[in-house]
């Protein structure tokens, strides 16, 4: 898929708008824990102040609903932006309120203006036509670097692109980068491709699952959502997590994989707890019989070491979803052992998902794997093979 690229865009002297996903980890005092997301926009405001523009930055943080909230303010996304860039970065005190207008009226060659979170403004999350409007007039050009919402109609992802025409709209690097591998991964995969799927539930996978299934050699599943794979096969799982409403599409995943020759692997023993706590006593079952009362919380060793065996040839791996409850040190060990042998391959490696780029993060294997990509829900959509609300306006016409 060929994007309107910011290389094809002069922005000498003019205004540009720039929709990034500044949406970070914070603590408890406010610190940002992983800034990766703010680092990963760089290069594109960097290019931008090469072009001698002004650029307005704008994202949303959290869910504030529609209103100011300290809590979600973007203070601390302006300081690490200065810290980062060593320029001054003007933060406006609103959106589209008096200030904000304020402030885009003085800008000069080269400021740089943060506007406060998106979605204090309840028209943000409504694509609303009318908060479009005022952002787009904000600038004579609009780029969107923020693929972790673009799979989101938004105000300032969807809406904002009626109001440019093709020269003044385009994809930043960062956006161009991720639909670029997601692209090549899932049409151009060099074989053997595994997919290691996880998480919590088939339910937000299921689409993605389906349309992976042809592409790969052999997918893995693991997390929680195994269960529903094993209670369809008629085993028993005790109290692990299940959906029940979709044992038939589990079942014929399964026999979908048997006729396209995809090999399957689902966990064959399991870290059992009979409570959803870190201090609850642990076993390990086999995933066929999960004594009643028990719940699987992790993949077993066994499962560990079968996985390892399959993913030891591939060339190409997809991961989405981590095998456990790994918030938990107690069911954090097979999504680490998985974490460590999926990044000790010869493969590319490809991780998508906030759970398990967390998780690669907090091991310190980040370093180690091809692409981490930097949304979750996003990344999710495109391997449904669906074109994202905010990439669909940036394509170029002949691709469409
Ligand atoms: P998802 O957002 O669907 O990728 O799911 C990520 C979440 O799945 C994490 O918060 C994990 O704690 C959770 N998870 C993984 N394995 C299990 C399991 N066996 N039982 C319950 N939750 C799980």
């Amino acid at each position: 898929m060929q994007l309107h690229s910011i290389k094809d865009l002069n922005f000498k002297s003019k205004r540009v708008f720039i929709r990034c996903d500044f949406n970070v980890p914070m603590d408890e005092y406010g610190n940002i824990t992983d800034d990766r997301r703010i680092r990963s926009a760089l290069a594109t405001i960097n290019y931008c102040l090469d072009q001698d523009c002004a650029i307005i930055l704008a994202s949303h943080l959290g869910r504030p609903k529609g209103e100011f909230s300290e809590k979600y303010s973007l203070v601390p996304v302006q300081r690490r932006l200065h810290q980062l860039l060593k320029r001054d970065v003007i933060l406006a005190k609103d959106v589209v309120g008096e200030d904000a207008l304020k402030k885009v009226a003085d800008m000069k060659c080269c400021d740089i203006l943060l506007l406060e979170n998106l979605r204090f403004e309840k028209g943000e999350t409504k694509n609303d036509e009318a908060l479009s409007k005022i952002l787009a007039d904000m600038a004579d050009f609009y780029i969107n670097d923020a693929f972790g919402v673009s799979h989101r109609a938004h105000a300032s992802v969807e809406g904002i692109t009626h109001y440019f025409d093709k020269k003044h709209k385009a994809a930043g690097f960062l956006l161009q980068k991720e639909i670029k591998f997601f692209g090549d991964l899932v049409k151009r995969p060099v074989r053997p491709f595994v997919s290691v799927v996880g998480g919590s539930k088939v339910s937000g996978k299921l689409e993605a699952l389906i349309n992976l299934l042809p592409k790969v050699d052999k997918m893995i599943i693991g997390g929680g959502m195994a269960f529903t794979f094993l209670k369809a096969q008629g085993y028993d799982i005790g109290n692990s997590l299940v959906e029940d409403d979709l044992l038939d599409e589990a079942l014929q995943i399964i026999e979908e994989a048997k006729k396209l020759g995809v090999k399957l692997y689902l966990p064959v023993d399991v870290v059992a707890a009979q409570t959803f706590s870190a201090d609850s006593v642990t076993k390990i079952t086999t995933a066929q019989e999960i004594p009643k009362g028990w719940m699987g919380l992790d993949i077993g060793p066994a499962t560990v070491r079968l996985f390892r065996e399959a993913i030891g040839d591939a060339q190409t791996i997809l991961w989405n979803g981590p095998m456990g409850v790994y918030e938990m040190e107690k069911f954090s060990r097979g999504s680490s052992k998985m974490a460590h042998y999926i990044a000790d391959t010869y493969a590319t490696t490809v991780v998508g998902g906030g759970d398990t780029a967390d998780l690669v993060q907090r091991i310190g294997l980040d370093e180690e794997m091809t692409f981490i990509s930097t949304g979750g829900g996003a990344s999710l959509e495109l391997l449904e093979g669906k074109v994202l609300p905010g990439v669909g306006p940036l394509v170029m016409e002949d691709e469409k």
